[in-house]
């Protein structure tokens, strides 16, 4: 990248001089961040509403490919992924802290595009960066994400709450991030074995963003709101929809059915799949990464979101002793199993 010629090493600004230097544009959003970056803690008043708490790790080399990823997305991702379990709480983030271990490798201007990509997040989605911890690792980076958020206690929706009868609905569409994640790492290899060829991500931007810049679904928690629908449940999809389906069964200690033919998938994805030789059911099934959300709705509700282009209801909750099954698009009913992405 053009603006990133330049470098310096991060041993002549130290510790206390990169710190300064990106927190320096952090801007503060929320009157409940009382005292951010700088002390020796942030002070946080959330009045009389709960607080909600949710951490991630993210380790190079386990959950991201820098050979592809560029600074400024990974930053950018490490944020989103972070308050998109608050919104699965139907709660609201309001502050993050960041954590970072930089090995000797990473530049100045490497890591400042890291922040600005999580600044860039903090701002779009209105989170106030309010302190971290900032390290030198012996190897690859680590990022740890902190996210803070609220909500009025009755408002808060767990995993457990679904009941025989509710409605299954999820939002945007599935499998995105994986055939993402999967033609990212088919160029990789192209490239790999010659250098001299260019990769040929031509038509796919959507799914290599959906991969490299995901967004949470800040939005879906203002609807449902506006809607006056509190789900009975919800989870946010990280590790891909049938593994989500079974935490939301065990919590509630229900059953689930799934229509294999109303599982939204984009066309871009589709065809990936396709090309990739992967069953595009099993991209949303066993992919994760989408950061969508999956909730329950009692039945009652569905005339509020039947026409709604961001919400699909897929199946609906059954009592523990039917099970968990998907019914395929040929009709036929399979017992849904709840593999990981290892699994492929
Ligand atoms: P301490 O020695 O008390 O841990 P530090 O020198 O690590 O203090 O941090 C000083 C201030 O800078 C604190 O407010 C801390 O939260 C903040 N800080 C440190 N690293 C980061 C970072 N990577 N991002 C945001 N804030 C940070
Ligand atoms: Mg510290």
């Amino acid at each position: 990248m053009l603006e990133n010629q330049s470098t310096t090493t991060l041993e002549n600004i130290g510790e206390f001089g990169l710190i300064d230097l990106l927190t320096s544009s952090i801007k503060i959003h929320h009157s409940s961040t009382q005292k951010g970056v700088g002390d020796d803690a942030a002070v946080i008043d959330h009045g009389n509403l709960k607080t909600l708490i949710s951490t991630d790790l993210l380790l190079e080399g386990i959950h991201f490919d820098l050979s592809y990823f560029p600074l400024k997305h990974l930053g950018y991702k490490a944020i989103t992924s972070n308050l998109s379990d608050i919104y699965a709480m139907n709660a609201m983030p309001k502050q993050v802290t960041v954590s970072i271990g930089i090995s000797s490798k990473f530049t100045l201007e490497a890591v400042e595009e890291l922040y600005a990509g999580m600044l860039f997040a903090c701002n779009r989605y209105e989170v106030d960066l309010v302190g971290g911890d900032t390290s030198s690792s012996k190897q690859g980076l680590v990022i740890s994400v902190t996210a803070i958020g609220e909500a009025e206690a009755d408002d808060i929706v767990y995993r457990n709450g679904a009941k025989p009868g509710d409605l299954l609905c999820v939002t945007g569409d599935l499998g995105a991030a994986y055939t993402g994640f999967q033609l990212l790492e088919r160029e990789k290899r192209v490239y790999l074995a010659n250098p001299e060829i260019q990769p040929d991500l031509e038509g796919k931007d959507y799914i290599i963003e959906r991969q490299l810049k995901p967004e949470a679904r800040k939005d879906i928690v203002l609807m449902l709101k506006h809607l006056n629908i509190k789900p009975t449940s919800m989870i946010d999809i990280s590790d891909g929809l049938s593994s989500e389906i079974f935490h939301l069964c065990a919590n509630a200690k229900t059953g689930m059915y799934l229509y294999e033919d109303k599982i939204p998938i984009d066309p871009t994805s589709y065809n990936m799949a396709r090309e990739l030789d992967i069953d595009p059911t099993l991209t949303a099934l066993s992919g994760g990464e989408d950061y969508e959300l999956l909730f329950t709705i009692a039945q009652s509700e569905y005339e509020k979101i039947k026409d709604n282009a961001d919400i699909t209801v897929i199946g609906y909750v059954c009592e523990e002793k039917e099970g968990i099954h998907m019914i395929s698009k040929s009709g036929n009913k399979h017992p849904l199993k709840a593999q990981g992405w290892k699994a492929f």
